[in-house]
């Protein structure tokens, strides 16, 4: 399918502007994307029609926003092609996904001496919780390195697994690399020897078609912001047979069946896991933004992205000094790189004043750049409303700061 994506730019208003005098040129989707109207207006409708606390099925209102939530649910468990509509819980976003299950997960399942694998190229959403994780329940982490070509050493696992691993997590893509992983690979392997996967989807979704069945994983987490949807909304999607046997994360309204003093006892799963009111808005106008996925369908977005992804790289790689970091055929729409003897908070600061919104620093993944060993790099990242001219612009705008500070 090709995609219009003039007419696609149009349902994002927000590109539509001048920064410091300059057409803006959003290149951090990997950070967060950009909402079309169709998210927005649904917030809108819903705040100004029939906002209610849901599940409470006190009054008209409450019920049709109880049926809009849930309708989100069945609508996430067949985009990710998910068994059972009770296996998708709704957080605030990848981060609380993966609090959860180090958590929950860690009380059901993990005692004094047990292992937690995680690879070298994860976000620190997904190390930090396993690390609090093992501190509490004795455990141990350790990590799958990642050559510098950006790929991840995965044969290393036979090394690294044994009878006390319990749990591999890993992303399914690398914020930083845009390293594609065999993430189905790893399950099958860590399978093998009845070790669970968590797979950080919050880089995947948008860009790779995800079947959560085919590929066997126990949980799968992602954030709906970096897909055109609203921030504070995130999904983990876990296993049912393993959810069930989870203590719940938090306590509060909605999560109980009875309380007493004498005890309480749990609903059921996903209701078990969804404490207090959710983000109601934020899930609803989720709805949308899988819509909105569904209609230009992931596949179309992937292959216009790798499109751009070419291109930009071709463009970077004629800068005097340019070093990208990740390089794997099987890549997403991520270009992170430095250019030598400049430092990359300099020139992102500069690329502002020139309207282009990149990302810089540490990138949320601070093994990675020990790895490189560098302080911060530069971040493009790609969305199916970037263009080939946008590509161009922001080259000749990064031709020039080079030129001027090197
Ligand atoms: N994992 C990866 C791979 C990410 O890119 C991000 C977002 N930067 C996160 C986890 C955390 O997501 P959130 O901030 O939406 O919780």
């Amino acid at each position: 399918m090709t995609l219009d994506i003039a007419r696609i730019r149009k349902d994002f208003p927000v590109l539509e502007q001048q920064i410091y005098n300059k057409p803006l040129i959003y290149l951090d989707s990997a950070a967060s994307s950009q909402k079309p109207l169709a998210v927005l207006k649904k917030e809108e409708q819903l705040y100004l029609e029939y906002y209610g606390n849901i599940h409470r099925g006190a009054h008209f209102m409450a019920d049709k926003a109880t049926l809009d939530f849930e309708g989100v649910r069945d609508q996430v468990q067949t985009f990710i092609k998910a068994a059972n509509r009770e296996e998708i819980i709704f957080t605030k976003g990848t981060t609380e996904s993966i609090n959860l299950v180090a958590f929950s997960f860690g009380e059901a399942f993990i005692n004094v001496g047990d292992e937690i694998i995680v690879s070298e190229m994860e976000h620190h959403a997904n190390i930090v919780p396993w690390q609090m994780m093992a501190a509490r329940k004795g455990a141990k982490i350790r990590v799958i390195p990642f050559e510098d070509n950006g790929r991840l050493m995965v044969e290393k696992l036979d090394e690294l697994i044994n009878e006390k691993t319990k749990l591999i997590a890993v992303c399914h893509v690398a914020n930083t690399l845009g390293t594609i992983n065999p993430v189905k690979a790893i399950i099958e392997k860590a399978h093998a020897k009845g070790i669970k996967v968590l797979v950080d989807g919050a880089q995947a979704v948008n860009h790779v078609s995800v079947n959560v069945v085919d590929l066997d994983a126990d949980f799968y987490v992602f954030s709906a912001h970096k897909m055109f949807g609203p921030n504070g909304v995130g999904v983990l999607y876990g296993k049912k047979e393993l959810l069930e046997q989870m203590p719940p994360y938090q306590g509060g309204g909605e999560m109980i069946s009875e309380v007493s003093f004498e005890g309480t006892t749990y609903n059921e799963i996903p209701y078990k896991f969804e404490a207090g009111t959710p983000n109601i808005t934020g899930v609803i106008a989720f709805g949308e933004a899988i819509l909105y996925l569904e209609d230009l369908t992931v596949e179309a977005v992937a292959e216009y992205e790798h499109q751009l992804l070419v291109y930009a790289t071709e463009k970077l790689m004629e800068i005097p000094g340019m070093i990208i970091y990740g390089t794997q055929a099987e890549k997403s729409g991520v270009i992170t790189f430095n250019v030598e003897g400049i430092h990359s908070f300099d020139l992102s600061t500069m690329l502002d004043k020139m309207g282009v919104a990149v990302r810089s620093g540490r990138l949320c993944a601070d093994t990675v750049m020990q790895h490189y060993n560098v302080s911060g790099t530069i971040r493009i990242s790609f969305a199916v409303y970037n263009t080939i001219e946008e590509i161009d612009l922001f080259i000749a705008a990064l031709k020039k700061l080079v030129m001027m500070l090197s």
